[in-house]
């Protein structure tokens, strides 16, 4: 498991706003998650409340910037 980092992988289960089903959402990073019904990449928004949102290009590029600063 070498070279995972402080983060753990996460499977929760909520409900998809990309295909609207009840599913598993597996956390690859921190607050983005896989849908693996449809494969939706989703962010993790706190704001009072946790939802899920699609995520969108910013959060893409978030996530790569991440990965070269890792
Ligand atoms: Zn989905």
């Amino acid at each position: 498991m070498a070279g995972i980092g402080i983060f753990e992988t996460q499977i929760v289960t909520g409900v998809c706003p990309e295909c609207d089903t009840k599913t598993l959402l597996v956390s690859f990073e921190p607050h983005v998650f896989k849908c693996v019904n449809c494969d939706a990449i989703l962010e993790q928004k706190v704001n009072g409340v946790i939802k899920y949102v699609i995520a969108d290009e910013n959060t893409k590029l978030a996530m790569k910037n991440l990965n070269e600063e890792a």
